[in-house]
C-alpha cells in the first residue's frame, strides 16, 4: 500500500527521496526475550516530500498496525537534563497563559509523566487521554485518565490548555486529526493548543537517520507544521524550536476566522525542498561515516555499547545490525532493564552493569545527554571513549 495524497494537504504532488529496507515496526514496545525481539516484523520506509506544502512522511506506512495494545516504555524522566527541559516549558506555558490553578488536558499522555508535572506546577486539575495509559503509574488525586484515543466528545471537557507531546509524529492522518481537534474545540477560542514534536529541518541537515525509524510515519518542520495549524482552523501563537533544535514547539488557539499570522521561522516550501536535495547527498557520506567508524571498533576488539534505548537506538542499529558490534543498550529507565531491542535482540542492561563491563567505547544515542552521561560514567570509574550522535 503507497499513500498517494499528502497526508497534510491532499496533493498528489509528492516525491519519494529516502528508503531504509526491512525497518523493525516496533521500537519501544516492551520485549522479553531475544527470540521475540527479532521476530518483530520489518516493513520499509520510504519517506515522501509533498511539493505543496513541505509536509514528509513515511508513503509506506501501515495503518492497520494496532501500537497501543501491547505495552510499551517511554519514559524520560529518569535524566536530569530531560526533567530540567520538561520543568522549564511548563513553567513557561503557565506564566505565559496564566494557568494557576487552572486545568490541563494532555492528549497521548503516556504513563502520565507530563500531566503530572504539570499539574503539580498548575496546583490545579489534569486529565490525561491515551488508550495506552496503565492504571496506577500516577497516584495525583487531582488527575483523571481516559484510556482511549481522542474523540470529539472529549472537547467538551473543561480544559484551559490541551496539550499533545510527543503524539503527533505517530499519527499517519495528521490533517484529520488537528480537523477532529479543531471541530471538538467549537467556539472555545479560549483554548490554549500546544503540540511539541521531533522536526524533521534538523534530521535533513545532520543528516540523523536514527531519528527516522518505522514508528514516526510523519515529519514536520516548522514551517510544514505552521501551514497545516493554520489550514485546519487555528492561530498560532507561537512557533519555536527547542532542545538542541530537536523539537518543534507550537501554540496555537481555534480561530474562528483563516489566520494569516505567520512566524519567521516558517521555512517555505522551496527551502524545505532544497535541504532534501542536500540530505540525499549526504546520506550516503553519514551512513558509510558510521559503518567504518564501527567496523574500526570491531577490528580492534573494543567492547561498544549504545547508551540510550527507544526509538533512536533501532533507528540507529537497524543500520548496523549486520556488524554485530554492540552486545548491549544500556537505558536509565528501570522499566527496561531486561528487556531485548525490537528487530535488533540486544538486551537493555541498567548503568551500572558497566561498572563491570568496562566497555571500550560508548555511543550516545542523544549528545544532548553526553555530559550527564559522562558524568555517570566516570563516577563509575568507568571511561571509555565516548561517541554521541
Ligand atoms: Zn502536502
Amino acid at each position: 500500500m503507497v499513500h498517494t495524497n499528502c497526508p497534510s494537504c491532499d496533493s498528489e504532488h509528492i516525491e519519494s527521496f529516502f528508503t531504509i529496507k526491512n525497518a523493525p515496526i516496533y521500537s519501544i514496545v516492551t520485549v522479553k526475550s531475544k527470540e521475540e525481539a527479532l521476530a518483530v516484523p520489518r516493513k520499509d520506509i520510504e519517506l515522501g516530500f509533498c511539493h505543496d506544502c513541505g509536509f514528509i512522511f513515511n508513503r509506506l506506512f501501515d495503518t492497520t498496525i494496532n501500537y497501543f495494545t501491547g505495552g510499551y516504555e517511554d519514559q524520560q524522566g529518569f535524566s536530569n537534563t530531560f526533567m530540567n527541559y520538561l520543568t522549564g516549558i511548563s513553567e513557561e506555558l503557565i506564566e505565559k497563559y496564566d494557568l494557576k490553578g487552572k486545568t490541563a488536558l494532555e492528549i497521548g499522555c503516556g504513563k502520565g509523566d507530563f500531566i503530572n508535572l504539570l499539574t503539580e506546577l498548575t496546583g490545579g486539575k489534569g486529565i490525561g487521554i491515551d488508550p495506552a495509559y496503565v492504571e496506577g503509574r500516577q497516584n495525583n488525586p487531582n488527575l483523571k485518565f481516559y484510556k482511549e484515543f481522542y474523540a470529539k466528545r472529549h472537547g467538551s471537557l473543561p480544559a484551559d490548555i490541551i496539550c499533545c507531546r510527543h503524539t503527533l509524529e505517530h499519527i499517519h492522518g495528521t490533517e484529520e486529526f488537528l480537523r477532529l481537534l479543531r471541530s471538538s474545540l467549537g467556539n472555545k477560542t479560549e483554548s490554549v493548543v500546544f503540540f511539541e514534536i521531533p522536526q524533521i529541518k534538523r534530521i535533513l541537515e545532520i543528516p540523523a537517520f536514527w531519528d527516522i525509524y518505522y514508528e514516526h510515519c510523519t515529519y514536520f518542520s516548522p514551517g510544514s507544521l505552521a501551514r497545516v495549524f493554520r489550514k485546519t482552523g487555528f492561530e498560532i501563537l507561537d512557533l519555536k524550536l527547542v532542545y538542541d533544535d530537536q523539537y518543534v514547539l507550537i501554540e496555537a488557539k481555534p480561530s474562528l476566522t483563516r489566520s494569516h499570522r505567520k512566524f519567521e521561522i516558517e521555512e517555505s516550501v522551496e527551502d524545505l525542498k532544497e535541504l532534501v536535495d542536500i540530505f540525499t547527498v549526504k546520506i550516503t557520506e553519514q551512513l558509510d561515516g558510521w559503518r567504518q567508524k564501527l567496523k574500526a571498533l570491531k577490528k580492534a576488539g573494543k567492547k561498544t555499547v549504545v547508551w540510550g534505548g527507544g526509538s533512536k537506538s533501532v533507528g540507529f542499529l537497524t543500520n548496523f545490525a549486520d556488524l554485530e558490534l554492540i552486545e548491549y543498550v544500556v537505558d536509565i529507565n528501570p522499566h527496561m532493564e531486561g528487556n531485548f531491542i525490537p528487530g535488533i535482540g540486544k538486551m537493555y542492561v541498567q548503568p551500572n552493569f558497566l561498572t563491570d563491563y568496562q566497555p571500550d567505547a560508548v555511543i550516545i544515542m542523544n549528545g544532548i545527554y553526553k555530559e550527564e552521561i559522562t558524568k555517570t560514567l566516570n563516577e563509575m570509574g568507568v571511561y571509555p571513549e565516548i561517541y554521541a550522535l
